[in-house]
């Protein structure tokens, strides 16, 4: 079962100067896998998952992406940033492009591909996140539920090993919330790898194969979504599920 490991962490540690902010971190994620992260704010959330496509590099331990081993002297961080795509909070789409042009770009300029491929592959990912009809306009004119979904779009474009998300319908109005989850539902059923640093639960208990819960940079807890919902073992874990359900 070697060859369907998508992410693999051994004993990662990492600090910002003195402040440990990830202490022997170990996860597994296999093809076709949903894991949900969750944890208090500062627990290393954001930090784990940027450690996955090299925003941030670690300073113990291995990270394995795709059969890439990510460390310092690595050359290929691009093909690395290439097989995993990232869907961040604030959607980070380029303000000057149109929706259509922020999902070809990737493609075009980092993948070689053709102008033409480029954009039938945008149309067939607006497609998938339903917006087809937004392909001309600019982010700013789209709501903020959109302008994730073209987020979401423009990393599918790509054809990444895997999507990471963090935190993308935290910076949404209430009423946005559900389009995104629901995006990102269907594309869990299609069967795509996923990390998602969410606290939306609901989103958990239906898509997560596990669920890893986070407290000062270790992981705590790793369970199923109906273990970890019905029977937390932790005692941290058990007032974070009482502070948010
Ligand atoms: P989470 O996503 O779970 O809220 P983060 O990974 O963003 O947590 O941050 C974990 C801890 O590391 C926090 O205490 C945060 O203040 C600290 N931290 C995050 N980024 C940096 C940085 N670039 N430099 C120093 N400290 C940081
Ligand atoms: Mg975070």
């Amino acid at each position: 079962m070697n060859g369907d490991k998508i992410i693999e962490a051994k004993n990662v540690s990492k600090w910002y100067g003195s402040f440990q902010v990830l202490t022997n971190i170990n996860l597994t994620v296999r093809k076709g896998e949903r894991i949900v992260v969750c944890g208090p704010s500062g627990s290393g959330k954001s930090t784990l998952i940027r450690c996955f496509n090299r925003l941030e590099a670690h300073q113990e331990g291995e990270i394995v992406v795709n059969g890439i081993a990510l460390h310092e002297k690595m050359r290929n961080v691009s093909e690395v940033r290439r097989n995993v795509g990232m869907v961040f909070q604030h959607f980070n789409l380029f303000p000057h492009m149109t929706v259509l042009m922020n999902c070809m770009v990737g493609p075009m300029w980092i993948n070689g591909v053709s102008q033409t491929e480029a954009r039938e592959r945008a149309l067939k990912f607006l497609e998938r996140v339903r917006i087809p009809e937004q392909a001309n306009k600019y982010p700013i004119q789209l709501s903020g539920g959109q302008q994730q979904r073209v987020a979401i779009a423009r990393s599918l474009c790509m054809q990444p090993a895997v999507m990471l998300f963090d935190e993308p319908t935290s910076a949404l109005d209430p009423e946005m919330v559900s389009e995104v989850l629901e995006t990102m539902t269907a594309l869990a059923k299609d069967g795509m790898t996923m990390v998602c640093v969410t606290h939306e639960m609901g989103f958990a208990r239906a898509v997560a194969d596990r669920v890893i819960f986070m407290n000062s940079g270790q992981i705590v807890e790793e369970a199923t979504p109906d273990d970890f919902f019905t029977k937390p073992q932790h005692q941290r874990t058990k007032l974070f599920l009482s502070q948010i359900l």
